[in-house]
């Protein structure tokens, strides 16, 4: 317990910081009891233009309580304040606009409360009888100052007090609007693509769906951890975990995934993205639909296809490829995308057995107004072994956009090649392969790759068989014009979609 001196000393102290407070408030001031390390030593309140605010949560073993004030600057966005939202099963935060109104205690969401009284001047109720009476004896006089200065601010605090409530209406309770308490990933993001923003949910929502997600099994490795299902609302959701390293890769892929008019069936389904800070490091989350068939490369090692299912497959990966390098103009237009890194690993496969390309962590946007990439292309440009003959020898012209997308097409046909090896075409079908397996090492260098793409000018071995089979024909036609050495003269995914679609009807293909 505090020397009853030292008490007095300080509740005095703070009681003449008070009084100067009063005297030099400015109008439009409010006051907040506050706890962080921002306010000064000797006091428990802040003042602000914003709001106060109170938060509580569960560390694991502990509640935490923070009050604090939020500037008016930082009340983002409108009518539902970041600062001012709380987690389900997380946090607890509630907002309000009257002197001091943050003195409550929430409850705990994990732990159950215990009462703890905040705010105040005083270390709440341990103190004796003889601190209490200092304590009172202490501080009487300036009571009563304060008093008829607090009638004096009352009148003029309640004008400003309704006026900002008209101006911001953020009652936490608001949250409803936006994403009621049934709400599956579903309506969150049919509401979405109606409502016309075609980007993403709002950040506040994705926080608030990443941070009630609970974690099942991991279903991938990659290059930056590790791919989780988790659980959402009685619905499966993939979350990538990237590592605070990482940041920038995270960021990257976040900010490429909510691209305007991006959303496409045949392009994995964003869903959030959250950056969690647990005290000791920061865990980087990327939230999107499950596909529970994994990845093509996983399902082709698992199953063979019949022709009917080669061409959905093909065509469905075509379709989205198009759609990402496509670039529709308008106000609610999306730049051109090149992926840089398709590979069957990074092609997901989903229920109805189309694709859904994924892993948009390297991908480049095109400005076409100026004729520039949004990014400076890094030096790690994808997977080697799929890398593209003038990607291998350095010989891709990185100011020119077209390149990219060029790159992609080769890329996409030796897909195609491991997709029509496991076509199960009278009988026959082909054991699955990675392209070039049989002609470099397992983790090939890009000396290796330079040597039989670029030298050699080798490519995967088209059987001379499926000449007898229309489809698979057809299929290694496709492959032999994405696979040309010079970009330029390479298919578009547009024309291949084209092709596909022609052959889906030729086949009788129903795209379900
Ligand atoms: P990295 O950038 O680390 O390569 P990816 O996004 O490519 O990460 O994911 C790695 C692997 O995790 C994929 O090859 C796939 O097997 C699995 N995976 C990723 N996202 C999903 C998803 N949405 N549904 C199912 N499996 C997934
Ligand atoms: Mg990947």
């Amino acid at each position: 317990m505090a020397h009853p001196r030292m008490s007095l000393a300080a509740v005095l102290v703070q009681a003449v910081v008070l009084v100067q407070a009063v005297l030099y408030r400015s109008c439009e001031a409010l006051w907040c009891n506050c706890t962080t390390p921002r306010c000064q030593k000797t006091v428990s309140w802040c003042e602000t233009d914003g709001a106060c605010m109170t938060s509580t949560f569960s560390d694991g073993s502990h509640e935490q309580r923070i009050r604090a004030c939020i500037a008016r600057d930082s009340l983002e966005p409108p009518g539902q304040p970041f600062y001012c939202l709380g987690a389900e099963g997380f946090l607890n935060t509630h907002c309000c606009y009257t002197d001091y109104c943050n003195s409550i205690d929430l409850k705990t969401p994990s732990v159950t409360s215990t009462s703890e009284r905040g705010g105040g001047y005083g270390p709440g109720g341990s103190w004796g009888l003889v601190e209490l009476a200092a304590v009172i004896a202490g501080p009487l006089l300036l009571l009563c100052l304060l008093l008829s200065v607090g009638v004096f601010l009352y009148h003029h605090q309640q004008r400003v007090y309704n006026s900002r409530q008209r101006l911001q209406a953020e009652d936490p309770s608001c949250e409803h609007l936006y994403m009621a308490k049934d709400s599956s990933l579903q309506d969150l993001l049919y509401d979405l693509s109606t409502s016309g923003s075609g980007s993403g949910l709002p950040l506040f929502v994705q926080r608030t769906v990443a941070r009630t997600i609970v974690l099942q099994e991991v279903i991938g490795k990659g290059r930056y951890g590790e791919v989780w299902r988790g659980r959402w609302r009685g619905g499966d959701v993939a979350v990538k975990i990237f590592s605070s390293r990482e940041e920038r890769s995270w960021f990257r892929e976040a900010e490429i995934y909510q691209t305007v008019m991006l959303r496409h069936e045949n392009i994995l389904g964003f869903v959030a993205a959250d950056n969690k800070d647990n005290g000791t490091w920061t865990q980087l989350w990327l939230v999107s639909d499950y596909h529970e068939y994994g990845s093509l490369f996983d399902y082709l090692n698992r199953y063979s296809v019949t022709t009917e299912g080669m061409i959905k497959l093909a065509l469905s990966a075509a379709n989205g490829l198009a759609h990402l390098h496509m670039e529709i103009l308008g106000t609610q237009g999306k730049p051109g995308i090149a992926h840089r890194d398709l590979k069957s690993k990074n092609i997901l496969v989903r229920k109805n057995c189309t694709c859904a390309i994924a892993d948009l962590g390297l991908a480049v946007r095109h400005d076409s107004a100026t004729d520039t990439i949004d990014i400076a292309p890094n030096q790690r440009a994808g997977t080697k072994r799929y890398m593209a003959p003038e990607v291998l020898d350095e010989t891709i012209n990185m100011r020119h956009f077209e390149s990219f997308k060029c790159a992609d097409i080769y890329a996409l046909g030796l897909i195609y090649w491991e997709i029509a090896r496991r076509c199960n075409s009278g009988g026959i079908h082909e054991e699955y392969q990675l392209p070039y397996d049989d002609l470099v090492p397992s983790d090939p260098t890009i000396d290796d790759m330079r040597r039989v793409v670029c030298e050699q000018k080798l490519r995967p071995n088209i059987p001379n068989w499926w000449q007898s089979d229309e489809t698979l024909r057809v299929m290694g036609k496709i492959m032999r014009e994405c696979w040309y050495a010079n970009g330029a003269a390479r298919l578009t995914a547009l024309r291949i979609k084209k092709t596909l679609s022609q052959l889906s009807i030729q086949e009788d293909v129903k795209v379900c």
